[in-house]
């Protein structure tokens, strides 16, 4: 039987048993912070206190990667955004930081192209560093260019990409790089799922995200902004949310 505990009415908690030594804090101690009440979405819906980062109508929010200062051009529709392959890589209006992204995304159902070539796009946190978006149903590349990948650097622990035409989830928990300075003090950290399924866990990047080519960290400011790629191919995404840390 365990011994019944008496709890201090007065804040729910203990302060006779042992401190912690990070926090100051008593072990269940009732004075500590109460978590902030969040409302979950239903299914993948933003919860209460996510960013959500495409409106489901139109771009605003979203601007021209090659130019800031011009509109993204992307289609809309029915809650998509669609890529409209040759009007360039779009990005957030905002920059962030440390995050959780959720976002979604679908490949197009008439099959077009071979490897890199199918379903191309790419989600690029703080516009550098890129988990690859790809349609890898039935279609093999090169593991560290496979959906889900830290482009470059590191496959994803599976390919869990659905059929063309059907939905698939990202879920990523992003750290961003810290310098001080010129100077990298913490590389990125990113954790990857896709369809609910981990794809990275707690992964350190090396630098940003390259083409045949080896890469190393270069400073830049603490929060940049999420850049989606347009790769050629018709790739749609929708229910953009984000969540800071
Ligand atoms: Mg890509």
């Amino acid at each position: 039987m365990e011994p019944v505990r008496q709890l201090e009415n007065e804040h729910l908690g203990y302060s006779d048993t042992p401190v912690l030594e990070d926090s100051g804090y008593h072990v269940h101690d009732g004075t500590r912070p109460q978590p902030p009440v969040v409302t979950p979405g239903e299914g993948t819906a933003a919860p209460s206190d996510a960013k959500v980062i495409f409106n489901g109508s139109d771009m605003s929010g979203w601007v021209s990667a090659n130019d800031p200062s011009k509109p993204a051009e992307w289609k809309v529709e029915n809650g998509i955004m669609e890529v409209v392959p040759g009007t360039g890589d779009i990005q957030t209006a905002d920059g962030f930081g440390s995050m959780q992204l959720h976002l979604e995304f679908v490949s197009p159902e008439v099959i077009k192209g071979e490897g890199q070539g199918r379903g191309n796009s790419g989600v690029f946190l703080m516009t550098l560093y890129e988990i690859q978006v790809l349609d890898n149903y039935n279609n093999p590349t090169y593991p560290d260019g496979t959906v889900g990948g830290i482009y470059g650097q590191y496959p994803p622990r599976a390919n869990a990409i659905r059929q063309p035409g059907a939905w698939n989830t990202y879920d990523i928990l992003w750290e961003a790089p810290e310098f001080n300075g010129e100077k990298l003090v913490k590389p990125a950290f990113v954790t990857v799922l896709l369809n609910n399924i981990l794809l990275h866990h707690h992964k350190e990047l090396q630098g940003p995200t390259r083409h045949k080519e080896l890469t190393q960290y270069k400073a830049h400011a603490p929060r940049l902004p999420l850049k989606l790629q347009d790769h050629g191919d018709l790739v749609r995404f929708r229910n953009l949310w984000v969540r800071e840390l």
